[in-house]
């Protein structure tokens, strides 16, 4: 192995910088020259008007500063070309022009696809999970979920003890669009009483009756945590005809939100006051928890070792507390399984 890449691809997650770090530290230690490749994909399609605006050499004085900084400092975009064949072989051709033997992809299930291509053209690629929403099935942790949990908690933490100081009921939406994990954990942590994911189907109606069932209980602060996606996983429900109706302007067509969600929340349970709270894009640009800096050393460090043993097409991933690689098209085509127990208890208390 005479070269390796690396990029960061898809949406950023804190972590991404430290698998860098721990890349270059690992081919430096083997002496081998490493190439930052900027935007994810896009570095690789010859589409800039000058090369460092695509690539850059990655020196270890340099990089060693970026280990805990949050965000990706290679940057990172989607790149909808890579959909397409040519541009792939685009890519292709560009890795061989350098002399880059090995590309360590650093992103979630969509980078994996683009890694499992360019691994058909004969790059060898290795895949290291990158995505705060923990929604890649075959690892038990991906980079930056940890820490987007924590940034979760924290919020929820602060929002409740506001709520207790005013009696008052509270939404939170955190990130996940099609995997509730960061919601259900953070949920979790924090004895929220309500989560809602977009695995599982539920309705307006039954969260208020449960809401109404905390305020019976003499619990006036309870929060409910939603997962962004699962405003997609709700049952019909006429927002528009109920909330004009019980005295709040709400126009036509108009989508459901946090703050849209409070409304009805506190309408359908005669509530005085209920909030709303969107975490947002604090989640991606939090700096990396231990345990996510961690991940992504021993990652890195093993991305290089692989390529520099020869071996490829493979994702690095977390089972049973451990690090470990699989092949790239097995851990694409893993199942992954909602923990409805965990789920459940959490909503029946
Ligand atoms: P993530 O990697 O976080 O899942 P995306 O799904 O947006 O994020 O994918 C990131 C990038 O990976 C895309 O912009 C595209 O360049 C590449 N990619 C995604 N899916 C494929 C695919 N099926 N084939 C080739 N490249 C893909």
């Amino acid at each position: 192995m005479n070269k390796i890449g690396v990029l960061t691809s898809g949406g950023d997650a804190p972590g991404m910088n430290s698998a860098v770090t721990a890349v270059a530290k690992s081919a430096a230690m083997y002496g081998i020259p490493l190439v930052g490749i900027k935007r994810g994909y896009n570095g690789l399609l010859r589409k800039s008007t000058s090369l460092f605006d695509d690539m850059e050499e990655m020196r270890l004085d340099t990089v060693l500063d970026i280990a805990d900084m949050p965000g990706t400092y290679l940057r990172t975009a989607r790149c909808m070309e890579f959909m397409d064949p040519h541009w792939r072989e685009v890519a292709a051709n560009t890795l061989r022009a350098m002399g880059i033997g090995g590309l360590v992809v650093i992103g979630g299930d969509g980078s994996f696809h683009g890694a499992e291509h360019l691994c058909k053209l004969g790059i060898p690629c290795i895949g290291i999970p990158g995505t705060i929403d923990n929604d890649l099935a075959y690892t038990e942790m991906t980079l930056g979920y940890d820490t987007a949990v924590n940034v979760c908690v924290n919020a929820i933490r602060a929002i409740r003890a506001t709520s207790r100081s005013h009696d008052r009921p509270h939404v939170v939406e955190v990130m996940g669009r099609h995997c509730g994990d960061i919601a259900l954990t953070a949920a979790v942590s924090t004895g929220s009483e309500i989560v809602i994911v977009p695995e599982v189907r539920w309705s307006v109606e039954d969260v208020a009756m449960r809401l109404n069932r905390q305020l019976a209980k003499g619990n006036s602060r309870a929060t409910i945590v939603v997962a962004e996606g699962s405003w997609e996983s709700m049952e019909p429900f006429d927002m528009y005809t109920f909330l004009n109706s019980h005295g709040k302007k709400c126009f036509e067509g108009e989508p459901i939100s946090a703050e849209r969600f409070a409304s009805i929340m506190k309408r359908m349970c005669g509530m005085v006051e209920a909030r709303s709270t969107v975490v947002g894009y604090t989640q991606r640009g939090e700096t990396p928890t231990a345990r996510d800096s961690a991940f992504a050393f021993e990652a890195g460090h093993l991305a290089v070792r692989l390529l520099r043993d020869g071996i490829s097409n493979q994702v690095i991933g977390m089972r049973n507390g451990k690090v470990f690689y699989m092949g790239i098209e097995m851990a694409l085509q893993a199942k992954r399984e909602f923990n409805r127990d965990l789920y459940e208890l959490v909503n029946n208390m």
